[in-house]
Protein backbone atom coordinates (compact mmCIF):
# COMPACT_ATOMS: atom_id res chain seq x y z
CA UNK A 1 0.00 0.00 0.00
CA UNK A 2 0.95 3.07 -1.14
CA UNK A 3 0.66 6.60 1.32
CA UNK A 4 1.17 9.84 0.70
CA UNK A 5 2.01 11.82 3.95
CA UNK A 6 1.28 15.67 4.40
CA UNK A 7 2.61 18.60 6.25
CA UNK A 8 0.58 21.43 5.32
CA UNK A 9 1.82 24.89 6.33
CA UNK A 10 0.14 28.18 5.73
CA UNK A 11 2.39 28.93 2.69
CA UNK A 12 4.53 25.47 2.25
CA UNK A 13 3.28 21.86 2.27
CA UNK A 14 5.98 19.09 3.02
CA UNK A 15 5.19 15.41 1.63
CA UNK A 16 6.97 12.03 1.91
CA UNK A 17 5.18 8.97 -0.36
CA UNK A 18 5.65 5.70 1.35
CA UNK A 19 5.51 1.86 0.26
CA UNK A 20 4.27 0.68 3.70
CA UNK A 21 4.82 -2.88 3.31
CA UNK A 22 8.41 -2.86 2.21
CA UNK A 23 8.89 -0.06 4.06
CA UNK A 24 10.42 2.23 2.02
CA UNK A 25 10.37 6.02 1.14
CA UNK A 26 9.24 6.27 -2.56
CA UNK A 27 9.72 10.35 -3.16
CA UNK A 28 9.64 13.26 -0.90
CA UNK A 29 9.70 17.10 -1.60
CA UNK A 30 8.18 20.49 -0.44
CA UNK A 31 6.41 23.61 -1.87
CA UNK A 32 7.58 26.66 -0.60
CA UNK A 33 6.09 30.32 -1.42
CA UNK A 34 2.29 29.16 -1.81
CA UNK A 35 0.63 31.98 -2.21
CA UNK A 36 3.09 33.70 -4.64
CA UNK A 37 4.03 33.50 -8.28
CA UNK A 38 7.89 32.44 -7.99
CA UNK A 39 6.32 29.65 -5.39
CA UNK A 40 9.40 26.49 -5.53
CA UNK A 41 8.45 23.13 -5.94
CA UNK A 42 11.59 20.36 -4.65
CA UNK A 43 10.89 16.56 -5.45
CA UNK A 44 13.16 14.14 -4.87
CA UNK A 45 12.33 10.73 -6.19
CA UNK A 46 14.01 7.46 -5.14
CA UNK A 47 16.61 6.58 -7.43
CA UNK A 48 16.00 9.23 -9.75
CA UNK A 49 17.40 13.27 -10.09
CA UNK A 50 15.91 15.92 -7.98
CA UNK A 51 13.85 18.47 -9.48
CA UNK A 52 13.60 22.10 -8.80
CA UNK A 53 10.21 23.87 -10.41
CA UNK A 54 9.73 27.88 -9.66
CA UNK A 55 6.17 28.65 -10.92
CA UNK A 56 2.75 30.27 -9.80
CA UNK A 57 1.51 28.37 -7.06
CA UNK A 58 -1.43 30.57 -5.92
CA UNK A 59 -3.07 28.10 -3.38
CA UNK A 60 -2.63 24.33 -1.81
CA UNK A 61 -4.98 22.85 -4.18
CA UNK A 62 -2.48 23.67 -7.15
CA UNK A 63 0.35 22.40 -4.95
CA UNK A 64 -1.10 19.62 -3.95
CA UNK A 65 -1.79 18.88 -8.17
CA UNK A 66 1.56 19.76 -9.04
CA UNK A 67 2.63 17.41 -6.85
CA UNK A 68 0.82 14.66 -8.24
CA UNK A 69 1.58 15.62 -11.35
CA UNK A 70 5.29 14.62 -10.91
CA UNK A 71 4.93 11.23 -8.66
CA UNK A 72 2.87 9.84 -11.59
CA UNK A 73 5.57 12.12 -14.42
CA UNK A 74 6.99 9.40 -16.90
CA UNK A 75 10.27 10.68 -15.92
CA UNK A 76 10.28 11.78 -12.63
CA UNK A 77 7.53 10.07 -11.10
CA UNK A 78 7.77 7.29 -9.04
CA UNK A 79 3.97 5.47 -9.83
CA UNK A 80 1.83 4.67 -12.78
CA UNK A 81 -1.59 6.58 -11.77
CA UNK A 82 -2.87 8.57 -9.02
CA UNK A 83 -4.89 5.49 -8.47
CA UNK A 84 -2.02 4.12 -6.94
CA UNK A 85 -1.94 6.25 -3.78
CA UNK A 86 -4.13 4.72 -1.38
CA UNK A 87 -4.25 6.83 1.48
CA UNK A 88 -3.09 10.25 2.48
CA UNK A 89 -2.36 11.02 6.17
CA UNK A 90 -1.77 14.46 7.35
CA UNK A 91 -0.21 15.98 10.34
CA UNK A 92 -2.60 17.88 12.25
CA UNK A 93 -0.66 20.23 14.93
CA UNK A 94 -3.60 20.56 17.74
CA UNK A 95 -6.30 17.65 18.25
CA UNK A 96 -7.58 19.57 21.23
CA UNK A 97 -9.40 17.25 23.88
CA UNK A 98 -11.63 15.52 21.10
CA UNK A 99 -8.52 13.46 19.72
CA UNK A 100 -6.66 10.90 21.89
CA UNK A 101 -5.67 8.47 18.92
CA UNK A 102 -5.33 9.69 14.83
CA UNK A 103 -8.66 9.18 13.17
CA UNK A 104 -9.89 8.70 9.45
CA UNK A 105 -11.15 12.46 7.80
CA UNK A 106 -14.66 12.80 8.20
CA UNK A 107 -17.49 16.07 8.33
CA UNK A 108 -17.46 15.20 12.21
CA UNK A 109 -13.65 15.27 12.04
CA UNK A 110 -13.65 18.23 9.80
CA UNK A 111 -15.95 20.31 11.90
CA UNK A 112 -13.85 19.40 14.93
CA UNK A 113 -10.88 20.73 13.92
CA UNK A 114 -12.44 24.22 12.64
CA UNK A 115 -13.74 24.61 16.00
CA UNK A 116 -10.04 23.99 17.23
CA UNK A 117 -8.52 26.57 15.10
CA UNK A 118 -8.77 29.23 18.01
CA UNK A 119 -6.25 27.11 19.98
CA UNK A 120 -3.87 26.66 17.04
CA UNK A 121 -4.63 30.00 14.79
CA UNK A 122 -1.35 29.07 12.72
CA UNK A 123 -1.27 25.59 12.56
CA UNK A 124 -4.43 24.38 12.17
CA UNK A 125 -6.03 26.44 9.45
CA UNK A 126 -3.46 25.47 7.48
CA UNK A 127 -4.17 22.11 7.96
CA UNK A 128 -7.35 22.39 6.72
CA UNK A 129 -6.17 23.92 3.43
CA UNK A 130 -4.18 20.87 2.74
CA UNK A 131 -7.24 18.52 3.76
CA UNK A 132 -9.29 20.58 1.55
CA UNK A 133 -6.68 20.42 -1.67
CA UNK A 134 -6.41 16.49 -1.52
CA UNK A 135 -10.54 16.01 -1.76
CA UNK A 136 -10.10 18.39 -4.81
CA UNK A 137 -7.51 16.36 -6.26
CA UNK A 138 -8.11 12.70 -5.15
CA UNK A 139 -12.32 12.70 -3.82
CA UNK A 140 -12.15 9.12 -3.42
CA UNK A 141 -8.98 8.73 -1.20
CA UNK A 142 -9.41 8.19 2.27
CA UNK A 143 -7.95 10.46 4.39
CA UNK A 144 -6.64 9.90 7.88
CA UNK A 145 -5.30 12.91 10.50
CA UNK A 146 -2.36 12.54 13.49
CA UNK A 147 -2.38 14.90 15.82
CA UNK A 148 1.02 16.37 17.73
CA UNK A 149 -0.92 16.34 20.81
CA UNK A 150 -3.01 12.81 21.15
CA UNK A 151 -0.37 11.35 22.98
CA UNK A 152 -0.09 13.38 25.36
CA UNK A 153 -3.84 13.11 26.50
CA UNK A 154 -3.30 10.27 28.73
CA UNK A 155 -1.60 12.88 31.36
CA UNK A 156 -3.48 13.22 34.35
CA UNK A 157 -5.14 16.36 35.33
CA UNK A 158 -2.66 17.10 38.17
CA UNK A 159 0.14 17.87 35.05
CA UNK A 160 -2.52 19.16 32.10
CA UNK A 161 -4.00 21.83 34.36
CA UNK A 162 -2.71 24.82 35.41
CA UNK A 163 -3.52 26.58 38.56
CA UNK A 164 -5.00 29.61 37.04
CA UNK A 165 -9.73 29.97 37.84
CA UNK A 166 -11.46 26.78 36.89
CA UNK A 167 -13.70 28.80 34.41
CA UNK A 168 -10.64 29.27 31.96
CA UNK A 169 -10.66 25.66 31.40
CA UNK A 170 -14.18 25.06 31.55
CA UNK A 171 -15.19 28.13 28.71
CA UNK A 172 -11.83 28.10 26.92
CA UNK A 173 -10.09 25.12 27.43
CA UNK A 174 -6.89 26.43 28.72
CA UNK A 175 -4.91 23.38 29.97
CA UNK A 176 -1.94 21.73 28.91
CA UNK A 177 -2.24 19.67 25.87
CA UNK A 178 1.64 19.07 24.93
CA UNK A 179 2.88 18.94 21.45
CA UNK A 180 5.66 16.89 19.40
CA UNK A 181 3.63 14.16 20.28
CA UNK A 182 4.38 11.47 17.13
CA UNK A 183 7.79 11.77 17.82
CA UNK A 184 7.73 11.32 21.52
CA UNK A 185 5.54 7.98 20.73
CA UNK A 186 7.92 6.86 18.45
CA UNK A 187 11.51 7.13 19.99
CA UNK A 188 9.27 5.27 23.17
CA UNK A 189 8.60 2.14 21.09
CA UNK A 190 12.20 2.46 19.77
CA UNK A 191 13.86 2.75 23.08
CA UNK A 192 11.44 -0.26 24.28
CA UNK A 193 12.81 -2.07 21.12
CA UNK A 194 16.76 -1.10 21.48
CA UNK A 195 16.65 -2.17 25.07
CA UNK A 196 14.81 -5.21 24.66
CA UNK A 197 12.29 -4.73 27.67
CA UNK A 198 8.38 -4.26 27.39
CA UNK A 199 7.55 -0.50 27.44
CA UNK A 200 5.11 -1.32 29.95
CA UNK A 201 7.40 -1.71 32.22
CA UNK A 202 9.99 1.18 31.28
CA UNK A 203 9.97 4.85 32.87
CA UNK A 204 11.19 7.29 29.98
CA UNK A 205 12.27 11.01 29.36
CA UNK A 206 12.21 11.55 25.84
CA UNK A 207 13.71 14.77 24.80
CA UNK A 208 12.93 15.94 21.32
CA UNK A 209 15.28 18.92 20.81
CA UNK A 210 14.71 20.66 17.37
CA UNK A 211 14.01 24.13 16.23
CA UNK A 212 11.02 23.51 18.52
CA UNK A 213 11.75 21.72 21.54
CA UNK A 214 9.89 19.40 24.72
CA UNK A 215 10.80 16.75 27.01
CA UNK A 216 7.99 13.98 28.07
CA UNK A 217 7.81 12.18 31.41
CA UNK A 218 6.57 8.23 29.75
CA UNK A 219 5.17 5.57 32.26
CA UNK A 220 4.30 2.03 30.88
CA UNK A 221 4.00 3.75 27.25
CA UNK A 222 1.70 6.46 28.43
CA UNK A 223 2.78 10.65 28.81
CA UNK A 224 2.30 11.56 32.05
CA UNK A 225 3.86 15.27 31.45
CA UNK A 226 5.42 16.95 29.05
CA UNK A 227 7.02 20.47 28.77
CA UNK A 228 5.01 21.99 25.87
CA UNK A 229 1.70 23.30 27.40
CA UNK A 230 -1.51 25.21 25.83
CA UNK A 231 1.13 26.35 23.28
CA UNK A 232 4.16 24.85 21.92
CA UNK A 233 5.73 28.09 24.13
CA UNK A 234 5.77 27.25 27.17
CA UNK A 235 8.86 24.86 28.52
CA UNK A 236 12.46 24.68 27.74
CA UNK A 237 14.39 27.40 25.95
CA UNK A 238 14.12 26.73 22.40
CA UNK A 239 15.59 28.22 18.92
CA UNK A 240 13.63 31.14 19.19
CA UNK A 241 11.05 30.58 21.67
CA UNK A 242 11.79 31.76 25.49
CA UNK A 243 10.07 28.19 26.82
CA UNK A 244 9.18 28.88 31.05
CA UNK A 245 9.21 32.74 32.34
CA UNK A 246 7.21 33.86 35.10
CA UNK A 247 4.07 35.36 33.37
CA UNK A 248 3.99 38.80 34.91
CA UNK A 249 6.68 39.56 32.41
CA UNK A 250 3.99 39.74 30.11
CA UNK A 251 2.05 42.41 31.45
CA UNK A 252 5.16 44.30 33.22
CA UNK A 253 7.21 44.27 29.62
CA UNK A 254 3.91 45.22 27.32
CA UNK A 255 3.60 48.39 29.92
CA UNK A 256 7.49 49.27 29.74
CA UNK A 257 7.81 48.86 26.32
CA UNK A 258 4.55 49.62 24.50
CA UNK A 259 3.98 46.61 23.57
CA UNK A 260 0.94 45.24 21.60
CA UNK A 261 -0.57 41.81 22.44
CA UNK A 262 0.25 40.67 18.75
CA UNK A 263 4.11 42.24 19.52
CA UNK A 264 4.85 40.25 22.94
CA UNK A 265 3.59 37.06 21.13
CA UNK A 266 6.24 37.82 18.40
CA UNK A 267 8.71 38.67 21.13
CA UNK A 268 8.54 35.61 22.94
CA UNK A 269 7.60 33.10 19.77
CA UNK A 270 10.25 34.32 17.33
CA UNK A 271 12.69 36.63 19.09
CA UNK A 272 13.66 34.71 22.27
CA UNK A 273 15.42 31.81 23.16
CA UNK A 274 19.03 30.59 21.30
CA UNK A 275 18.61 33.73 19.43
CA UNK A 276 17.93 36.24 22.07
CA UNK A 277 20.84 35.30 24.46
CA UNK A 278 23.46 35.16 21.64
CA UNK A 279 22.34 37.74 19.21
CA UNK A 280 23.81 35.68 16.78
CA UNK A 281 21.31 32.51 15.41
CA UNK A 282 19.17 30.41 16.44
CA UNK A 283 20.68 27.35 15.09
CA UNK A 284 22.75 25.06 17.22
CA UNK A 285 25.10 24.33 15.01
CA UNK A 286 26.18 28.46 14.76
CA UNK A 287 25.74 28.50 18.33
CA UNK A 288 27.91 26.15 19.58
CA UNK A 289 30.73 26.94 16.38
CA UNK A 290 30.71 30.59 17.48
CA UNK A 291 31.24 29.26 21.35
CA UNK A 292 34.08 27.50 20.47
CA UNK A 293 35.48 30.07 18.74
CA UNK A 294 35.31 32.05 22.48
CA UNK A 295 31.93 33.98 21.57
CA UNK A 296 30.74 34.86 24.98
CA UNK A 297 27.54 35.56 24.60
CA UNK A 298 27.14 32.33 22.00
CA UNK A 299 28.25 30.03 25.52
CA UNK A 300 25.76 31.81 27.92
CA UNK A 301 23.03 30.83 25.20
CA UNK A 302 24.30 27.56 24.89
CA UNK A 303 24.21 27.01 28.94
CA UNK A 304 21.13 28.61 29.45
CA UNK A 305 19.75 25.59 27.02
CA UNK A 306 21.43 22.91 28.45
CA UNK A 307 20.55 23.58 32.24
CA UNK A 308 16.96 24.90 31.01
CA UNK A 309 16.96 20.83 29.82
CA UNK A 310 18.74 19.36 32.53
CA UNK A 311 16.37 20.53 34.86
CA UNK A 312 13.27 19.56 33.47
CA UNK A 313 15.33 15.72 33.26
CA UNK A 314 15.28 16.15 37.02
CA UNK A 315 11.74 17.26 37.41
CA UNK A 316 11.10 14.45 35.50
CA UNK A 317 12.89 11.44 37.14
CA UNK A 318 11.04 13.42 40.54
CA UNK A 319 7.32 12.93 38.66
CA UNK A 320 7.53 9.26 37.68
CA UNK A 321 9.94 8.46 40.84
CA UNK A 322 12.44 7.20 38.95
CA UNK A 323 14.14 6.76 35.23
CA UNK A 324 15.39 3.80 33.50
CA UNK A 325 16.44 5.27 30.26
CA UNK A 326 17.04 8.84 28.85
CA UNK A 327 16.17 9.52 24.97
CA UNK A 328 17.60 12.60 22.49
CA UNK A 329 16.12 13.29 19.13
CA UNK A 330 15.20 15.61 16.82
CA UNK A 331 18.15 18.01 15.30
CA UNK A 332 19.88 19.01 18.11
CA UNK A 333 19.58 16.06 20.37
CA UNK A 334 20.12 13.75 17.44
CA UNK A 335 23.15 15.70 16.21
CA UNK A 336 24.88 17.49 19.09
CA UNK A 337 27.75 15.98 21.04
CA UNK A 338 28.58 18.74 23.11
CA UNK A 339 24.68 19.48 24.87
CA UNK A 340 24.29 15.51 25.04
CA UNK A 341 27.88 14.94 26.72
CA UNK A 342 27.00 18.39 29.16
CA UNK A 343 23.62 17.39 30.17
CA UNK A 344 25.01 13.70 30.76
CA UNK A 345 28.02 14.64 32.69
CA UNK A 346 25.60 16.32 35.42
CA UNK A 347 23.33 13.57 35.77
CA UNK A 348 25.78 11.13 37.46
CA UNK A 349 23.54 11.31 40.68
CA UNK A 350 20.87 9.54 38.81
CA UNK A 351 23.13 6.82 37.88
CA UNK A 352 23.90 8.04 34.16
CA UNK A 353 27.50 6.20 33.39
CA UNK A 354 28.38 8.33 30.42
CA UNK A 355 30.35 7.02 27.69
CA UNK A 356 32.12 9.51 25.51
CA UNK A 357 33.41 7.63 22.71
CA UNK A 358 30.15 6.30 21.92
CA UNK A 359 28.52 9.97 22.06
CA UNK A 360 30.81 10.80 19.43
CA UNK A 361 30.20 8.17 16.67
CA UNK A 362 27.48 6.48 14.93
CA UNK A 363 25.72 9.75 13.73
CA UNK A 364 22.50 8.78 12.31
CA UNK A 365 22.15 5.75 14.07
CA UNK A 366 19.85 4.31 17.24
CA UNK A 367 22.51 3.95 19.94
CA UNK A 368 23.48 3.92 23.03
CA UNK A 369 25.81 6.81 24.43
CA UNK A 370 26.02 5.71 28.26
CA UNK A 371 27.68 2.39 29.40
CA UNK A 372 25.89 -0.88 28.87
CA UNK A 373 25.98 -0.92 32.97
CA UNK A 374 24.78 2.15 33.57
CA UNK A 375 21.98 2.68 35.93
CA UNK A 376 19.81 4.79 33.50
CA UNK A 377 20.03 4.05 29.91
CA UNK A 378 20.88 6.92 27.90
CA UNK A 379 19.88 6.12 23.75
CA UNK A 380 20.13 8.86 20.25
CA UNK A 381 17.09 7.63 18.31
CA UNK A 382 16.15 9.41 15.12
CA UNK A 383 13.03 10.55 14.72
CA UNK A 384 11.19 9.86 12.08
CA UNK A 385 7.00 11.28 13.02
CA UNK A 386 6.15 10.80 8.51
CA UNK A 387 6.82 7.26 9.37
CA UNK A 388 4.12 7.25 12.41
CA UNK A 389 1.81 9.38 10.12
CA UNK A 390 1.93 6.18 7.23
CA UNK A 391 1.94 3.65 9.90
CA UNK A 392 -1.07 5.15 11.42
CA UNK A 393 -3.10 6.30 7.95
CA UNK A 394 -2.42 2.47 7.06
CA UNK A 395 -3.58 0.96 10.46
CA UNK A 396 -7.09 2.87 9.88
CA UNK A 397 -7.38 2.02 6.54
CA UNK A 398 -6.83 -1.67 7.00
CA UNK A 399 -9.25 -1.42 9.88
CA UNK A 400 -12.04 -0.20 7.67
CA UNK A 401 -11.78 -2.84 5.05
CA UNK A 402 -10.86 -6.01 7.34
P1 LIG B 1 12.47 21.31 13.48
O1 LIG B 1 12.02 21.54 14.89
O2 LIG B 1 12.33 22.50 12.60
O3 LIG B 1 12.00 20.01 12.87
P2 LIG B 1 15.05 19.99 13.57
O4 LIG B 1 14.61 18.84 14.40
O5 LIG B 1 15.47 19.73 12.18
O6 LIG B 1 14.04 21.19 13.63
O7 LIG B 1 16.30 20.66 14.35
C1 LIG B 1 16.94 21.80 13.87
C2 LIG B 1 18.06 22.13 14.85
O8 LIG B 1 19.01 21.06 14.84
C3 LIG B 1 18.84 23.40 14.50
O9 LIG B 1 19.05 24.18 15.68
C4 LIG B 1 20.16 22.85 14.01
O10 LIG B 1 21.23 23.71 14.26
C5 LIG B 1 20.30 21.62 14.88
N1 LIG B 1 21.35 20.77 14.34
C6 LIG B 1 21.37 20.09 13.18
N2 LIG B 1 22.58 19.49 13.00
C7 LIG B 1 23.34 19.81 14.08
C8 LIG B 1 24.67 19.53 14.50
N3 LIG B 1 25.47 18.78 13.77
N4 LIG B 1 25.08 20.03 15.69
C9 LIG B 1 24.29 20.79 16.43
N5 LIG B 1 23.03 21.11 16.10
C10 LIG B 1 22.55 20.63 14.94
Amino acid sequence: MNILVINAGSSSLKYQLFHIENDTVLAKGRVERIGMETAILVHEPKDKPEVHEVSEILEHTTAIRKVLALLVHPEHGVLASTAEIHAVGHRVVHGGESFKSSVLVNHEVKQEIKRLFDLAPLHNPAHMLGISAVEANMPDVPQAVVFDTAFHQTMPAQAYLYPVPMALYRKHKVRRYGFHGTSHNYVSDRAAAFLGRPLEQLKLITCHIGNGASCAAIEGGKSVDTSMGMTPLEGLMMGTRSGDLDPAIVPYAMGKEDLTIGEISSMLNKHSGLQAISGLSSDMREITEAMEAGDKNAKLAFEMYEYRLRKYIGAYAAAMNGVDAIVFTAGVGENSEALRKRVCEHLTYLGVEFDDAANRTGRGLERRISTVNSKVQVLVIPTNEEWVIARDTYDLVQSTTH
